[in-house]
């Protein structure tokens, strides 16, 4: 594949993220579980720039939880992205269900890769959007220099700004195309935000903001998805539910590399280096002026030399 530079600056981005707390030891996963401000888009730009499909209405209201549907998770053997549940029909079993906790780690997520994998996998999100469009090129040769998969979280937007690249993606057997949105929007059935950006406000917001990118993703470049993450990384047990009900499971992770592709190198490499078999690493492919990619650079071959073993989340399935 052919190499172009890549020379944008994103450090006035990386300078205006709103949040960069830690939240350790969520759910007793240890590792670190903070957030994903490159996905947050949190400069009033950005915000208006996520248009929200006209279609959500508000839907706030209080009220019981849906119950818990047991056939519901993607880990039963369907096909991921195959519809299970129309529009219609999650509409009609949600649109009273109360959102239940909203948060990185909620019930219905997945963190980790199942205990017996003996491998670790590293999770690549390009978020898209006016300052989340580009495309680190390097991070990607430098996988396939060491023959590392990845499994790559794809917003509709970044696909739109990168279609050449999308095709590179797709052909390359070493990555794996998931699921990162339609709008870049936290899931969300009350509208709950996370870092200033709003999420979708109900359960149709949620199907859209899901199956958009979905049907997009399969028509534009025949790519089936079976795992979904959130702009954000934000959701809530409801969507949560709404998105294994869709055949997707929804993924966040066990350690956090870059903070939203704020963090140099050296610290992208000391979390990586903590890595153990189950983890789920997350990172950005769409910062090329952050410290993700040298610092993956940095650890990946030690990491290797040591016989960690890296697997996609479908060859961990
Ligand atoms: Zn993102």
């Amino acid at each position: 594949m052919s190499t172009h530079s890549q020379t944008p600056s994103f450090r006035s981005y990386l300078d205006e993220h709103l949040d960069r707390r830690r939240a350790l030891g969520v759910l007793g996963v240890g590792a670190v579980a903070t957030v994903t401000a490159a996905c947050s888009e949190p400069s009033p730009d950005q915000a208006a720039g996520t248009a929200r499909p006209a279609k959500n209405s508000p839907t706030a209201s209080p009220s019981p939880p849906a119950s818990p549907s047991p056939s519901a998770s993607a880990d039963n053997g369907q096909a991921g992205g195959d519809l299970t549940s129309s529009r219609d029909e999650i509409i009609e079993k949600y649109q009273d269900a109360s959102p239940g906790m909203f948060g990185l780690a909620v019930s219905g997520v997945k963190l980790s890769l199942p205990d017996g994998s003996g491998a670790a996998a590293l999770t690549l999100d390009a978020c898209g959007g006016s300052n989340g469009s580009a495309a680190d090129r390097e991070l990607l040769n430098t996988l396939r220099d060491l023959g590392v998969p990845a499994t790559l979280f794809i917003n509709q937007r970044w696909a739109k700004a990168n279609h050449t690249m999308m095709e590179e993606i797709v052909s390359e057997p070493l990555f794996e195309v998931e699921n990162h949105g339609t709008h870049h929007l936290p899931l969300s059935v009350n509208g709950a935000s996370a870092y200033g950006v709003q999420g979708t406000s109900s359960a149709a917001g949620v199907y859209d903001e899901i199956m958009e990118n979905q049907e997009f993703l399969r028509t534009e470049y025949g790519v089936t998805c079976r795992y979904f993450r959130s702009g954000t990384a934000h959701l809530d047990e409801t969507s949560a539910q709404i998105c294994n009900d869709l055949g997707l499971t929804p993924v966040n992770f066990t350690i956090n590399l870059d903070d939203g592709a704020t963090l140099p190198a050296q610290t992208v490499a000391s979390h990586a280096a903590t890595l153990s078999t189950t983890d789920i690493l997350l990172g950005h492919f769409n910062q090329p002026a952050s410290g993700t990619g040298t610092g993956l650079a940095q650890a990946l071959p030690q990491l290797l030399a040591e016989d960690t073993r890296f697997i996609t989340l479908e060859e961990a399935h």
